[in-house]
């Protein structure tokens, strides 16, 4: 699509809730910090969605926009022939769920997903998962703890081959019982990690930019992501540690206010 690298949020009127938008301006800061060109498009769902972009956004959404977008997509093919192409694809929430065979809608009927990534999505038991979500992943051959936060009402299973994109640590993820979070496939990546994910972790953002850019300069990270993560990390401590002190057993950890 050019010289610079492109970026292209795929439907934000449909798609991008908890600032999943942000996603896109980590990216476009990260490379010009760098001095690296990059041009970052939000194309709504009444436009074309431009084929062969570097990168694809794909955020969280709503139940019935979910539905909507994954109908958009099934017909255009457009993020089929990307990810086939090798295109770099971070996929959240509602998104992944997208990318599977099926996940459902509000009235909890089956809705065809992209199916380009092998796992499906169904109602989860019990109560939504809400609040924070701690994982374990490998990025560029080293392990890493990345930190979100997650809301949603389904859960999502994968296909016996398929690859998770991490290891839960505290929160839900896939499951209540695979103790995994996403799927990773070709260039793709999908998790339940809002935050906006690559806000709150900059090394998963520069693997992405790695993938698509080669080997990067080097960059003073004065982004505030390490201090986040700190926090983060604080307070899901605090919150684990006043959950045993009240013998309080809850797969996701509750913080203060964070029903909604
Ligand atoms: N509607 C989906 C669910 O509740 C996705 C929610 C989201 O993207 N945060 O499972």
């Amino acid at each position: 699509m050019g010289d610079s690298i492109s970026i292209v949020t795929v439907y934000p009127d449909l798609l991008g809730t908890y600032g999943d938008g942000g996603n896109a301006k980590v990216l476009a800061a990260r490379l010009k910090l760098r001095g690296i060109a990059v041009t970052s498009l939000e194309v709504r769902s009444s436009d074309p969605l431009p084929a062969g972009a570097d990168i694809y956004l794909v955020g969280g959404g709503e139940d019935s926009p979910q539905v909507e977008a994954s109908k958009i997509l099934s017909r255009t093919r457009v993020l089929h022939r990307a990810v086939e192409n090798g295109s770099y694809v971070l996929a959240v929430c509602a998104g992944l769920q997208i990318f599977g065979e099926y996940f459902v809608d509000s009235e909890g009927n089956d809705v065809p997903g992209l199916a380009i990534l092998d796992c499906r999505s169904s109602k989860m038991p019990g109560a939504r998962a809400v609040g924070e979500l701690l994982v374990k992943t490998e990025i560029d051959g080293k392990e890493e703890l990345i930190v979100g936060y997650e809301n949603h009402g389904s859960s999502t299973q994968l296909g016996p081959d398929a690859k998770p994109f991490s290891r839960v640590v505290v929160g839900v993820g896939n499951s209540r019982t695979a103790k995994t979070d996403g799927i990773r496939y070709k260039n793709v990546i999908a998790t339940y990690m809002h935050g906006p994910v690559l806000a709150r972790n900059a090394e998963l953002a520069d693997s992405i930019l790695r993938g698509v850019f080669g080997e990067l300069p080097a960059i003073a990270d004065r982004s505030l992501s390490n201090l986040a993560r700190q926090l983060h990390r604080e307070r899901v401590a605090a919150a684990l540690k006043s959950r045993k002190a009240k013998s309080v057993g809850r797969a996701t950890v509750g913080l203060p206010g964070r029903e909604r």
